[in-house]
């Protein structure tokens, strides 16, 4: 992805440098090709020529471009499981991921972590974005998802003869888990995502309180992950089969929802983070029923979001690291809401605007393993930030209104907000 060639200094905001200390009122950040050079306080700001770019925040905040930490790049529209494989082929679905990571960016998400998608769009899809041939946030790729043979990802009857091979490998035991950790090895993902447990969206016979996975699937997972540099997550509901993934060496956990105190003891202890990704709960429930949802199920996400929402303020009160971001691409929880979590953390689970951001922006870099590249504004790491026309740590909701984002920037480059069209700096890269 390609840096803005000229400097660039950002006047008039508070700077929310996303390492969660007191944010920096009347802040200046200076940016030089394309990195940080400067950010702190305007009575301290280098001296720079009348002729360099400027952007006035307009007494906003200024913040690390947001990390959306489990992103379905080819979910559009679900209404069912089965939406999830067959509703459309892989080349519409192609075009759909490309405009979901438009718009994710446009959210003023500068960056994303995969949380699974159907075949390999999401690889292809961070190569198109890294060359700049379209728009998105930095990307780690996953490819398609293990689960094991009945599992909540094996959906389609036997009679059916549908197979499950554009979205998930059907594993039954280690030498099948190896096998599709060593095709996802050659696809060239960087997270390899599995299910041990199961989900309030199938209540008859794989709901969260169910095991999708054995201990010795999970283990041969991440063996042969690790040796080839991968890293292994999970969707993680029932106690068991967080235990199951921490102790089989799992480096993050999607959901962490039943956490007792040894399930946290050993989250802890290797300080793996989680994502919990509580809205796409919070919206089945209210949602649910206009898209006909069972009351079963219903029932399943309210257990689910209760017991999440403990578990997130657990681990953050312990000293944890959790990620924001989750499931959106469901017909109730559409792509472009993404900060519907944000806002949820602070209103419904009582985190502070500042923590939610650290979580929204440090931790989420760190989750991609880009900690030393982004997710902060400290000198030296890439100019990924965002400008908000208002106080963010006033109203968290800001950052869902895309409509006051001054600007959206990667490698100091607007590339959206209300400046993407008449900044200067990108139509002199443009001619
Ligand atoms: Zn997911």
């Amino acid at each position: 992805m390609k840096t803005a060639a000229h400097p660039l200094l950002i006047h008039n905001g508070t700077v929310v440098d996303g390492t969660g200390t007191q944010p920096i009122v009347d802040g200046v950040v200076v940016i030089e090709a394309g990195k940080l050079a400067y950010v702190g306080p305007a009575h301290g700001a280098p001296v720079l020529p009348e002729s360099v770019a400027r952007i006035d925040a307009r007494g906003g905040t200024i913040l690390p471009g947001l990390v959306e930490a489990h992103f379905h790049a080819t979910y559009f529209n679900i209404a069912a499981l089965e939406d999830l494989d067959i509703k459309y082929p892989v080349e519409y679905v192609s075009l759909l991921a490309s405009v979901n990571a438009r718009l994710a960016l446009e959210c003023g998400y500068t960056a994303a972590r995969s949380g699974g998608c159907l075949f390999n769009v999401d690889f292809w899809l961070k190569k198109a974005i890294e060359e700049d041939l379209i728009p998105g946030p930095r990307l780690s790729a996953s490819g398609r998802e293990i689960c094991s043979a009945g599992g909540l990802m094996d959906w389609n009857p036997e009679f059916r003869k549908i197979g499950m091979e554009g979205l998930v490998f059907i594993v039954n035991g280690q030498e099948d888990a190896r096998k599709a950790v060593r095709a996802l090895v050659k696809d060239g993902v960087e997270w390899v995502k599995t299910y041990p447990t199961g989900d309030a969206a199938s209540p008859d016979i794989n709901d969260h309180h169910t095991l999708c996975m054995t201990f010795d699937e999970m283990h041969a997972v991440v063996r042969t992950a690790h040796n080839h540099g991968l890293k292994v997550t999970g969707h993680c509901r029932a106690t068991e089969g967080i235990k199951n993934a921490l102790r089989a060496g799992y480096d993050c956990i999607e959901h962490g929802t039943f956490m007792d105190d040894e399930a946290l003891d050993l989250l802890l202890q290797r300080d793996v983070p989680c994502v919990p990704a509580l809205y796409f709960e919070k919206a089945s429930i209210e949602r649910g029923p206009e898209f006909g949802l069972s009351q079963r199920v219903i029932d399943g996400h309210q257990e689910t979001l209760d017991g999440g929402i403990e578990s997130a303020r657990r681990i953050l009160r312990a000293g944890g690291r959790l990620g924001m971001g989750g499931d959106y691409g469901f017909g109730w929880n559409p792509h472009g809401d993404y900060a519907r979590e944000l806002t949820f953390f602070v209103q419904d689970v009582g985190f502070t605007p500042l923590e939610v951001i650290t979580c929204a922006t440090k931790t989420g870099a760190e989750i991609m393993g880009r900690g030393d590249e982004f997710g902060t504004l400290e000198p030296g790491k890439l100019a990924d930030l965002l400008i908000v026309d208002g106080d963010v740590l006033a109203d968290i909701r800001l950052l869902e209104d895309r409509s006051k984002f001054i600007a959206v920037l990667q490698g100091g480059v607007i590339k959206a907000g209300q400046l993407a069209k008449s900044f200067p700096i990108l139509v002199k890269r443009e001619q």
